[in-house]
């Protein structure tokens, strides 16, 4: 199916300035919708995380109008094939075809719905130059929302494990075992995000805090993606890791994360709609 070659005002026409460049103006790619604005009257401009392109933002003509046939299959947490036309800044979506719909399983549930939400805004994120390929990234996106969507974990582990990946992937993986300062064998007790990891009681650097064993093999079965042993966790070792993960989150990238403060631990903090549908709009803009 194709849109029509009606263009929004200010984007340059995809028929000329592409073609004139002599490059390749048209290429399929897949990847996973990370977010959507609204644009005039009936348009969005999808931004996907793609396996080959990397981030890209693409304006999609028409979806908001209840007669669009694709209209829900760009939205957040879809994995789509898309088809479209590269355009100076956006690129314009000319198909698109629903490979995996995560949303709908994930949306069912709270905490599945707030843990993929901060997964969607970290892949973002750790994406902060457009069309830089990040196959790695694209991957475990996938890995973690299709987790999500089948419930084979609890989600705060699949955000967590997640989160801890995709640092790794961005060159800050966590030492997790040997002191991050002076290399010294571990196992160590202090904790140190600034340092990147744990830390001997010589180096303890400051702000640094203890962590449980427990909590520190729970991290690295996370990263390992070993789900026996972190299936397997105890609830207090859970909110230590997930402390640990979200400071050391926090700490790379930058600003933080706004919707990780959203997340639902299942720990009994009750949060109301109106915070879910708040965090629902600021992410839907
Ligand atoms: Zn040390």
């Amino acid at each position: 199916m194709l849109f029509k070659q009606a263009r929004p005002a200010g984007l340059p026409r995809p028929d000329t300035a592409a073609w004139d460049d002599g490059g390749v103006s048209l290429y399929r790619d897949e990847g996973v919708v990370i977010r959507t604005h609204k644009l005039g009257e009936a348009d969005r401009i999808v931004t996907v995380l793609t396996r080959r392109t990397g981030r890209v933002r693409a304006v999609a003509k028409g979806v908001r109008r209840t007669t669009s046939k694709f209209g829900s299959r760009l939205e957040p947490f879809t994995h789509v094939d898309l088809q479209l036309y590269e355009g100076r800044s956006l690129d314009i979506v000319t198909q698109a075809e629903s490979l995996h719909p995560y949303g709908q399983r994930i949306a069912v549930d709270y905490a599945r719905y707030t843990a993929g939400t901060a997964m969607l805004e970290t892949a973002e994120r750790l994406t902060p130059e457009e069309r830089e390929p990040s196959l790695q990234l694209f991957l475990l996106l996938i890995g973690g929302l299709r987790a999500l969507a089948d419930g084979a974990h609890a989600p705060g582990l699949v955000l967590d494990s997640f989160l801890l990946r995709a640092l790794a992937v961005a060159g800050w993986s966590p030492s997790l075992r040997d002191c991050a300062r002076c290399g010294r064998p571990g196992p160590h007790r202090w904790f140190s995000v600034q340092s990147g990891g744990l830390a001997c009681g010589e180096c303890r650097p400051a702000g640094a805090v203890t962590a449980a064993p427990q909590s520190v093999a729970l991290l690295g079965a996370l990263l390992a993606g070993d789900w026996v042993v972190a299936d397997a966790s105890e609830p207090i070792h859970r909110r230590e890791a997930t402390g640990l993960v979200a400071a050391y989150l926090q700490w790379h990238v930058e600003n933080g994360l706004r919707s990780l403060r959203m997340v639902d631990r299942t720990d009994g903090s009750a949060r109301g709609s109106d915070d879910l549908e708040r965090t629902a709009q600021a992410w839907r803009g």
